[in-house]
């Protein structure tokens, strides 16, 4: 069958500069390697007929592994010592199908939305050539021998230039096999060799999520864009509950701060309902009992204690556990005495506690609007969660 669009993969480059002895376009990122991605992008769309990648020397068996058996699937075809030669040999296997069209891309683009692949194809109806470019954000300047700025470009005429690049067949293999004769060697992309002779090239507007991968932290950033395995944060919620029952006395102790009151919460230590809540709430991160495991209250060491201490010891847990808190949240439950007044006192005794910005903190309040042991001011109850990234 000829006519019809054939796409051009171009992944014979030794690029090796994302790390490893594997050339980058065989790196798995979640688990797939980026020229099979590339590759199925192309065989999944409708309009592209065939699919052939060009590939390095050597590099057969790494490909057989990289890469299925599909019906549009080419053999692949060894290239040659620089992209443009690469490019030339596989358009010069493509001459027997005879294509249309045909779009050449990076091996190393695998987020190449397929609505960029429609649009070349649209352009290419008008033009001889057309390719995926974008807008200069940034300011262009052009460096003299020293290092210093001598020019700055107008930036509003500059496009980036991306890929994939379309063309009509015919005349590309032309332009191609005219540059290599003439020993005109050193075009860095299709685009390029299409100028040299004399093609019209469209420009399409292209994607920035379609970028190339070429260093390490771009592998890192394009398994984060994939959710793979090592990017996935791992971000832990805790949550804790606790009540005290309301005694005959003159203060309480709440998210740290004595507050003077007409009864005292009854406890083994100084009873603060809020910080044992958060306590509970920092170990439930890490999975690591609760705070009467740790601190029992039978034990006299904790007679009257501060529950400051409870709480600085189930952080010091997080922490060794490689754990950051990034924030909590108490709720108090409570008839008497008003929060409010204290709220800010409360959120830096925390802050202080954890060592976190009092912006993390947060001390909420509510009655039980006389409601049940709470409402009858039987007793003053707090819930609390923590929010902590490990690693
Ligand atoms: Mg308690």
């Amino acid at each position: 069958m000829s006519g019809g669009t054939a796409a051009l993969i171009v992944a014979a480059g030794r690029g090796t500069r994302a790390g490893g002895p594997v050339p980058k376009q065989y790196v798995p990122i979640a688990g797939r390697s980026i020229l099979d991605r590339t590759v199925s992008l192309f065989l999944a769309h409708p309009r592209i007929d065939r699919v052939l990648v060009v590939i390095a020397p050597g590099d057969e068996a790494t490909y057989a592994k990289a890469i299925g058996s599909h019906a549009k699937l080419m053999p692949p075809v060894v290239g040659g010592a620089t992209r443009q030669a690469s490019v030339l040999q596989g358009l010069l296997a493509l001459v027997e199908a005879a294509p249309d069209a045909v779009l050449v891309h990076d091996a190393v683009r695998p987020f190449l939305p397929s609505t960029l692949i429609d649009g070349c194809l649209k352009a290419l109806e008008t033009a001889p050539a057309a390719i995926a470019a974008l807008p200069m954000a940034d300011t262009v300047k052009v460096a003299d021998a020293e290092g210093r700025v001598a020019e700055t470009l107008d930036r509003s005429r500059l496009w980036r230039a991306q890929t994939p690049q379309a063309f009509r067949f015919a005349p590309l293999l032309d332009a191609h096999t005219a540059a290599a004769t003439a020993g005109k060697t050193d075009l860095t992309d299709d685009a390029a060799v299409a100028e040299w002779a004399g093609l019209g090239v469209a420009l399409v507007p292209g994607s920035e999520a379609n970028r190339k991968i070429t260093i390490a932290e771009d592998l890192v950033m394009a398994e984060e864009a994939l959710g793979g395995g090592r990017a996935t944060p791992d971000i832990r919620v805790g949550q804790g509950y606790d009540i005290h029952r309301l005694v005959p006395g003159d203060h309480v102790w709440l998210c740290g701060v004595q507050i003077s009151h007409t009864s005292t919460l009854d406890g083994h230590s100084d009873a603060d309902v809020g910080l044992h809540a958060l306590t509970d709430a920092l170990l439930g991160t890490i999975a690591d009992g609760d705070i009467g495991e740790h601190f029992r209250n039978t034990d006299p060491r904790w007679r009257g204690a501060r529950s400051q201490l409870f709480l600085e010891d189930a952080a010091r847990r997080v922490r060794e556990r490689g754990g950051r808190i990034l924030n909590v949240d108490v709720t108090l439950l409570a008839e008497a005495p008003k929060i409010s007044a204290h709220r800010t006192a409360m959120r830096t005794a925390i802050a202080g506690v954890l060592a976190l910005d009092p912006g993390r903190v947060s001390v909420k309040a509510t009655t039980n609007e006389t409601l049940g042991s709470i409402g009858r001011r039987e007793g003053i109850a707090a819930l609390a969660t923590a929010t902590v990234i490990f690693g």
